[in-house]
């Protein structure tokens, strides 16, 4: 007897039911965007065979090299969600400005922010990547979206989620009523619900960080880190380990599946910029999912969601995962601020070990 299956189709009917006042706006909207994911799962998974691998030979707004397939993906998302009339304008990684609706189609009540291609640097050894979003509404319905309508906090998403596209092509989504995971079945070309209701452990003994930055990091930032490292020697008494894969999506996966913390934080590497990661379709929509989930998401010292954006491409640090350790590295943040240089030298490890300096 096989188990009734439900398609992400099915999935977004039976949630709108519950809304007897919805239009299927939001429904429509989604089946789009699942739609230019399954386009960029197919053009990614052809890998070398098309041709598509190495540089574009441009660079984005965030003076990024652009891949051929940024432009493929950016190119899927804008077609497959500009003609439905859902929206009132879009955002993009690849694109410096708000992207206007065509004048061909009708302008709707919701705005489409995404990271058409994440991970794009690990194209060329078939790691996996995937494509981010976001979903606000617009505060003028029906009329072409400027700037300024996009700049709204994390708080008021209405959606978020990601495609991954790695042994498995999964979308990754959430409503505001918890996380549910999907998974493509090549065979009928549907995305199935094969992890509902994804729920972060508390705990973990997993943690992401590029550790090549270390030398940047700030004071609160390598008493954490040390601390993992010292293990079950340490005031931690338990061992941990680390990853790291530099593809956001599949960090952020593996720590839906199974915990984990994962950290970009705030370092000395560059001046002009707060974080690396960008806040309108990287942070926020990882946030959204990742407190859906039960966990918590900060700047390491704010909450990402509650963050009032300034611009399209703002950057901020992210620090996401299992609530307790993300609770901790703010824990360590503020008593940083506060005098931490006490805390530090209260701790044995300060100045004496690191990931590259034996004790
Ligand atoms: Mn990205
Ligand atoms: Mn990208």
């Amino acid at each position: 007897m096989s188990k009734q299956r439900v398609t992400l189709t099915q999935f977004i009917i039976e949630a709108q039911r519950r809304f007897p006042a919805a239009t299927g706006d939001f429904s429509g909207l989604l089946d789009n965007i699942a739609t230019a994911c399954k386009a960029i799962a197919n053009s990614v998974g052809r890998g070398a065979l098309t041709g598509h691998l190495g540089s574009a030979g441009s660079h984005n707004i965030q003076g990024e090299e652009q891949k051929p397939l940024d432009l493929i993906a950016d190119s899927a998302m804008r077609r497959g969600n500009e003609w439905a009339g859902h929206l009132a304008g879009m955002a993009s990684e690849e694109e410096a400005d708000v992207i206007a609706i065509p004048e061909a189609f009708p302008r709707g009540r919701y705005l489409l922010l995404f990271d058409p291609l994440d991970g794009s640097s690990n194209i060329d050894v078939n790691i996996a990547v995937g494509s981010i979003f976001s979903v606000l509404k617009s505060p003028r319905p029906g009329e072409a979206a400027d700037l300024a309508d996009f700049l709204q906090p994390g708080t008021e998403q209405v959606c978020a989620g990601f495609a991954l596209y790695g042994p498995a092509t999964m979308l990754i989504l959430t409503t505001g009523q918890g996380v549910n995971g999907f998974t493509l079945d090549h065979g009928i070309g549907e995305f199935v619900l094969t992890h509902p209701l994804l729920t972060i452990a508390e705990d973990t003994q997993e943690f992401a960080i590029n550790a090549s930055n270390e030398r940047f990091w700030e004071p609160p930032v390598r008493r954490y880190v040390d601390e993992c490292l010292a293990g079950k020697s340490g005031t931690r008494d338990k061992d941990f380990n680390m990853r790291w894969i530099a593809s956001l999506v599949a960090e952020t996966f593996r720590i839906l599946v199974r915990g984990g913390v994962f950290m970009y934080p705030r370092d000395s590497k560059n001046s002009q910029q707060a974080g690396r990661l960008r806040l309108m379709y990287e942070a926020n929509p990882i946030s959204m999912l990742i407190e859906q989930a039960g966990g918590s998401a900060s700047t390491g010292r704010d909450r990402i969601m509650s963050i009032r954006p300034e611009s399209l491409h703002q950057r901020v640090p992210l620090v996401f995962g299992s609530k307790r350790e993300v609770e901790r590295i703010i824990r360590y943040h503020q008593e940083y601020a506060s005098g931490g240089e006490t805390e530090e030298s209260r701790s044995p490890l300060f100045g004496t070990r690191s990931l590259f300096r034996s004790p």
